[in-house]
């Protein structure tokens, strides 16, 4: 299996949109960073996980060619706004793409963007919701992933958090509920979200990330979510040798 950070930034991405870099040093390819969005690849299968507004860039930059199944873990724009982008994939499988979702994340969606799933004026469905169950499977033909889902808190919603092989993403978390440590136990990967420094009521900042870090004890823990005070070189050379930041692009084996 293959996973591949596809952007690791905050909802605004560095830089901005109005070019400010905050912190980070403009001259390191590392600190370009786009909305959080990541794809899995096993054999013939192929997953994203969450269609952020730089999707179209980042499949494209990352040589992504097919969409089996989307896997959302919010409703919040940074992580679904790029969903329309899914088209081209129907039209070249001309097969609806299957999407899983909490229940509150497919109402947002099914509202927001209902074209997708109804048609209408001209336009045929190109996705087909599903609701995330605690333990499922994704196959294509012979190849299957076997993955497992459960609740964090962020802010005043719960995301979902995926556990798949020996890898955790919670990408938007700022509480991880103690029933739910032991499905972290034995990971090589644990990919979580860190803000920023300071404190923030629906994110966890580096403070927080590394004691969640310590406590998990993964082999490595890769921080994502990474506003624009920090800097890629700066928090790397503050961190443990097994906590690292995200980069955009960054691709973990299992
Ligand atoms: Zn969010």
């Amino acid at each position: 299996m293959k996973f591949t950070i596809l952007g690791c930034g905050s909802s605004v991405g560095v830089p901005w949109i109005t070019g400010n870099w905050g912190n980070c040093n403009k001259k390191n390819k590392f600190n370009i960073r786009t909305r959080c969005s990541a794809f899995v690849k096993k054999g013939n299968l192929s997953i994203l996980i969450d269609t952020s507004p730089d999707i179209k860039k980042q499949l494209l930059d990352n040589n992504i060619k097919n969409i089996d199944y989307v896997l959302y873990t919010h409703e919040h724009a940074d992580q679904t706004s790029g969903i329309f982008e899914l088209r081209p994939f129907f039209w070249k499988n001309k097969k609806q793409i299957k999407i899983f979702a909490n229940k509150k994340t497919l109402k947002t969606l099914k509202e927001k963007h209902d074209y997708c799933f109804f048609g209408g004026q001209g336009y045929i469905p190109i996705l087909k919701g599903n609701l995330i169950k605690k333990n499922f499977s994704l196959i294509k033909k012979t190849d299957k992933l076997n993955i497992r889902s459960f609740y964090v808190n962020h802010g005043k919603i719960k995301s979902t958090a995926y556990v798949i092989d020996k890898l955790a993403y919670i990408s938007d978390t700022n509480g991880i509920f103690f029933k739910d440590f032991s499905k972290l136990r034995g990971l090589k990967y644990l990919i979580i979200d860190c803000l920023k420094f300071n404190p923030h009521p629906s994110h966890f900042n580096l403070e927080q990330a590394v004691k969640i870090s310590r406590k998990v004890d993964a082999k490595k823990t890769i921080l994502t979510n990474l506003h624009s005070d920090l800097d890629y070189t700066l928090l790397k050379s503050s961190l443990p040798k097994n906590i690292i930041p995200a980069y955009d692009g960054m691709v973990l084996n299992l």
